[in-house]
């Protein structure tokens, strides 16, 4: 049975005839960059997420730059984040001249460890980043506690926790700041590049909507030291039909992972654990597995797609080798990046498929151990 890691076209298929009138809607109406679509999809995306303001921007990168910059981060300011996560947030952070200091993960829900936060803080931390990984919210009340505490401002990474949240409180509305991603292949996905910074904070919203446009609030008064970081109009179009189908694409990724628990659990394999206060949005199923390769490649041979997310920890990359970290220095993360298999996942998977899937790794699983 075949079943792909990530099926765009097939998803784009149920909603062709909704998509391409409003993309051709844009095109005639000539207002490709910002416009009417962007600013609604920033309305009726606030109002999913909960938060007074949402600001459309180009990429989830720059969400989380444009994020930190309006929390008034000066060069040299630390942000405390994780190792685990997409190589962005470190980036993001980086670009805003201020430095990253990681802390580890918990080995259970591979977020944040908060109790490792206090240590990391000297004078000069500014900041907290906390990344809501594979869709599941990071422990977010000791985050806020010491945050607030400390007089550090949170900004949260949800570019993989659309519709994600913590105690009834959605991620993305529980920082100073959230950041999402609508790169195609997350939970809430453009036609191409997108993202967006969500916040209550009037202040911050207009400080991210000028840096996004040049720094200006009026045309060519430019306050702010800015950036191109606009969203185009027909991503805005896109995004607004897809997010009214966005709860339904949840609930599908939460069946399949249900699935995915039951099968693999009933067979004695590890499932990963979900606190009961965290609705987890399933961005990726990540499966354990010390037989990593070997389950990799068998499952090629069936022709069943699988990911590695991330293969090697943000402080071992040598783009980030200037930071002076060491192998060893976060444990939890080097294992995880060792044994994590991302199995397929994505709401128009059929039953049929995910319990395919299942036997696969069991079946593999069972005949490795012999
Ligand atoms: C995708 C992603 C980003 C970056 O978003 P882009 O839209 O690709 O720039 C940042 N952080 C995390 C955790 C991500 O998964």
């Amino acid at each position: 049975m075949k079943v792909p890691f990530l099926d765009l076209p097939l998803q784009y298929r149920s909603i062709q005839a909704e998509v391409e009138p409003a993309v051709c809607e844009v095109l005639r109406s000539g207002r490709y960059v910002l416009g009417p679509e962007v600013a609604a999809f920033e309305t009726e995306f606030a109002a999913y997420v909960g938060t007074k303001f949402a600001i459309a921007v180009n990429t989830g990168t720059s969400a989380l730059q444009l994020a930190i910059l309006a929390a008034g981060l000066k060069p040299g300011d630390e942000v405390i984040t994780v190792p685990h996560t997409f190589t962005a947030t470190v980036a993001a952070i980086l670009y805003t001249n201020a430095k990253p200091v990681f802390v580890d993960i918990d080995s259970e829900t591979f977020t944040m460890d908060p109790s490792q936060i206090e240590a990391a803080i000297t004078p000069k931390t500014k900041a907290i980043v906390p990344v809501h990984l594979y869709g599941q919210s990071a422990d977010m009340d000791p985050i806020l506690e010491i945050a607030k505490r400390r007089g550090l401002t949170v900004i949260e990474d949800a570019a993989q926790a659309h519709g994600a949240s913590y105690k009834g409180r959605n991620c993305g509305s529980m920082g100073k700041l959230g950041c999402f991603s609508f790169y195609p292949g997350k939970n809430l996905g453009a036609c191409g590049e997108g993202g967006a910074v969500t916040t209550d904070d009037a202040e911050a919203a207009r400080l991210v909507r000028m840096l996004r446009d040049w720094g200006c609030e009026k045309k060519y008064h430019h306050e702010l030291h800015g950036f191109n970081y606009r969203m185009d109009g027909i991503q805005g179009a896109i995004l607004r039909i897809k997010l009214r189908r966005l709860h339904a694409w949840t609930e599908a990724r939460r069946r399949h992972a249900a699935t995915y628990d039951r099968l693999l659990g009933e067979a004695g394999l590890p499932i990963p654990r979900v606190p009961p206060h965290n609705r987890h949005v399933y961005h990726i199923y990540p499966y354990r597995t010390p037989n990593r390769d070997r389950v990799i490649q068998q499952l090629k041979v069936r022709e069943i797609e699988s990911g590695i997310h991330y293969p090697i920890p943000v402080h071992l990359q040598p783009a980030y080798a200037m930071l002076g970290y060491q192998a060893g220095q976060f444990p939890v993360s080097e294992r995880i990046a060792n044994e994590e298999l991302s199995l397929p996942m994505f709401p128009e998977l059929t039953d049929e498929q995910t319990r395919g899937v299942c036997e696969a790794v069991i079946e593999i699983e069972k005949n490795g151990s012999k």
